[in-house]
């Protein structure tokens, strides 16, 4: 039995030699610290496993004990432990952000059958919000569409992205957010591959797109620039593979081009 257990949202981890491991039972045993919205959060091909948070940080923890957020967790540890992490963190916001009923104000109960909350006063019940995105790779001939977001640090460069709105097919908000964004046309949209991204409760889809028309006018709410780079002259500063959006990137660089692409390592 495993045990996610956050602390002014980072997970309480051991680290034996480099290696990051999620403390079991055992491991919290002496440890004085009180529990607070324990969920069971199985689901996955993995021992049982729980999720809890707690307000007041024990006096004392064992040396191989660490607080990590969840971001410097994706960097350093395996796809299995920040996936259950990920899922950890995302269902401990959700806890949170329900702990009463949103339509009557009695507080919620964790339901025993599934994963969901449900009001024992007037009965609604409330899953955990996963909120979805779309990610996408435009190409115009051998050059790929990358922008810098106005919220990234100077000079990342990545792929276009946005949440899907409320009665939008994906590949609709594909059109609309390339469109708002840097005010061009797609066409030839493809399902590329998705990612939890649980920062809090993103579904990242991506799809891969080809250039339909118009010029490129950046949103400058949302973005700082925009322009098409060829893979001989990709930005310095891209998204890793580990992200959909350095994924995408890769496919660009290794098929997205259609052979127009000579040189295809970064
Ligand atoms: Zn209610």
């Amino acid at each position: 039995m495993l045990w996610f257990l956050f602390y002014n949202n980072k997970l309480l981890v051991k680290i034996n030699n480099g290696n990051i491991a999620i403390p079991n039972k055992e491991d919290l045993t002496g440890l004085e610290i009180q529990l607070e919205r324990e969920i069971y959060i199985n689901g996955l091909d993995n021992p049982p496993c729980f999720a809890a948070e707690f307000t007041n940080a024990p006096q004392w923890l064992p040396d191989s004990f660490n607080y990590m957020s969840l971001r410097k967790l994706f960097i350093k540890s395996g796809n299995d432990t920040f996936g259950m992490a990920g899922r950890a963190y995302q269902i401990m916001h959700w806890v949170r952000t329900h702990q009463f009923c949103g339509k009557c104000g009695s507080p919620m109960n964790n339901k025993v059958d599934e994963l969901a909350i449900k009001c024992p006063n007037c009965g609604t019940t409330i899953y955990p919000r996963i909120s979805p995105a779309v990610i996408v790779a435009v190409v115009k001939e051998d050059k790929l569409l990358l922008a810098r977001n106005v919220n990234f640090p100077n000079s990342f460069y990545s792929v276009l992205a946005g949440f899907v709105e409320p009665g939008e097919t994906l590949e609709e908000c594909v059109h609309r957010e390339v469109k708002e964004e840097v005010g061009i046309e797609v066409k030839n949209i493809k399902y590329f591959g998705s990612q939890p991204w649980p920062f809090p409760d993103s579904l990242m889809i991506g799809f891969t797109a080809e250039y339909a028309g118009g010029e490129i006018a950046v949103d400058t709410l949302e973005l700082s620039t925009a322009d098409w780079f060829s893979c001989s002259n990709l930005p310095a500063n891209i998204p890793n593979n580990k992200t959909i959006a350095g994924r995408l990137i890769e496919w660009f660089l290794l098929e997205g081009t259609y052979g127009l692409c000579s040189n295809n390592k970064r």
